[in-house]
């Protein structure tokens, strides 16, 4: 029997306020343990929690982001279960009025073909303490850190509309530019501030049932649910194969073993309405005016770009991953760079150049007009490429133009065909046996020569006008 995979996705964004949810302590939770605390996040029998505004103009910036439709009510329920990163014995989340319903992000295959993967519903909540197992002598002992206690999150939950690991895969880093874009989170899985669970179950092809699911968790790179799930759908495939039914539970993946390992059974607590937290309401003028503050989205920054400049669908889509470097080609073109070369640039010569020295695009210590200055010469023959290459690694170190820097290196290309013919002769009289290859018809001599004039320039000489004075010469 042939089987298909049916899986949704559970994704925890840690957004980047300045203060937790509930409280006006700091939202920093790698600090000291325990040291931005108050009764409130400490959770103390009493406390009254007061929603952050910034905490909810960040998630619903973040719900409209992705298509959601932000709810005219939402409110907050307690999620209860009991745990010792959660004393007060429930979480803070919104189960029963999220802020936001719908949404959704389009993913293309291999193939170009788009597919709409829908989002449920998006809604806010509190995180838990962090708890830290550690030993002290002998004795193992659990500490609990308070600081990421009541730090804002967001939870954007799909619908089951997946099919492959690279659906997951591109869902997420498609989701990632978007939230970074609205600027609600930096969403890194390797920092811990974008977590995604998989909800995964099979069926025979071509059936709508929904089947058992088992959830994986503790996957912290994009690479990681791409493998957990594939993993996950074959060891279900296999068990049903031989006869098991698959339980429902949770499992952990384990990148070293490259496999999910059973966690523990999968308990849902009851969930009550929390009656202190105000009902969220929203008026259509707040609604409004928030969206008039959305950036122009990754997916219709990419549309631009291949209108107004040209460029393929593949360099626009890497283009608009990153604003900061949409905003670079987009100066470049401004001064004047034809945007092929401009890309051309960017990602061979400019990139490898920034990492090399730990730059960002944004802060990088050449910007736009000097490497615009420099793209514009080549461009007019004044120097070559090698020369040009050289030049950019000059202008990391200095902060003159390019013109001056192609001045100072004494790189201005030789195209004046008076100062280069004495070369070319001189060169034609020491190579006979080349000189007599190429009129033989040997092509190869041809760049022999050309190489070795270029050689007697010092690498100035202009390629193109030493060519056309060989062929002259020698036709
Ligand atoms: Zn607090």
């Amino acid at each position: 029997m042939e089987f298909e995979a049916v899986i949704g996705l559970e994704i925890h964004v840690e957004l980047n306020c300045a203060t937790k949810l509930f409280c006006d302590c700091p939202n920093r939770p790698g600090d000291e343990p325990n040291i931005n605390t108050c009764p409130t996040c400490l959770w103390f029998p009493g406390a009254m929690p007061r929603l952050s505004r910034q905490a909810l103009e960040k998630a619903a910036l973040l719900c409209l982001g992705l298509g959601g439709e932000l709810q005219k009510e939402s409110a907050f329920d307690q999620k209860v279960y009991y745990y010792p990163d959660l004393p007060k014995g429930y979480q803070l989340s919104q189960a029963h009025l999220p802020l936001s319903r719908g949404g959704g992000i389009e993913v293309a295959d291999g193939q170009g073909k788009k597919r709409m993967l829908r989002i449920h519903h998006i809604h806010m909540e509190e995180d838990v303490a962090k708890l830290a197992h550690e030993m002290e002598g002998r004795t193992p002992v659990s500490l609990v850190d308070f600081n990421r206690a009541g730090a804002p999150l967001v939870e954007v939950v799909t619908e089951p509309d997946f099919r492959a690991p690279q659906e997951a895969m591109e869902f997420l880093k498609i989701l990632r530019n978007i939230v970074r874009c609205v600027g609600s989170s930096e969403c890194s899985m390797e920092n811990g501030t974008m977590r995604a669970d998989a909800n995964i179950s099979i069926r025979p092809k071509g059936s709508d049932r929904l089947n058992t699911k088992v959830e994986v968790k503790n996957m912290n790179s994009v690479r990681h649910v791409g493998d957990a799930i594939a993993y996950e759908i074959g060891r279900q495939v296999a068990a049903v194969a031989a006869g098991e039914a698959v339980v429902l539970h949770t499992r952990l993946w384990d990148p070293e073993k490259k496999a999910t390992l059973p966690m523990r059974a999968k308990f849902e607590g009851p969930c009550v309405p929390d009656p202190v937290v105000p009902v969220i309401r929203l008026s259509e003028e707040w609604v409004a005016a928030l969206r008039s503050r959305l950036p122009e989205m990754p997916a219709a920054k990419a549309g631009r770009l291949v209108k107004e400049h040209g460029l393929s669908s593949r360099d626009a889509a890497f283009l608009s991953e990153d604003a900061d470097m949409a905003v670079y080609f987009e100066a470049l073109a401004a001064e004047g760079v034809a945007p092929k070369m401009a890309m051309h640039w960017l990602t061979t010569q400019l990139l490898p150049a920034l990492k090399e020295r730990r730059q960002d695009v944004g802060e990088s210590s050449v910007q736009p007009p000097r490497l615009a200055g420099l793209l514009k010469m080549l461009a007019r023959d004044e120097i070559n490429a090698n020369a040009a290459r050289e030049v950019l690694v000059a202008l990391f170190g200095n902060d003159k133009t390019a013109e001056e820097t192609v001045n100072e290196l004494g790189f201005r290309q030789i195209s004046d065909a008076g100062a280069l013919e004495g070369m070319v002769d001189v060169v034609l009289r020491a190579h006979p046996a080349a000189v007599a290859d190429v009129r033989a018809g040997q092509g190869k001599a041809t760049g022999f020569l050309i190489g070795q004039v270029m050689q007697a320039s010092q690498g100035k000489a202009n390629p193109k006008l030493i060519k056309e004075l060989l062929i002259r010469k020698l036709g």
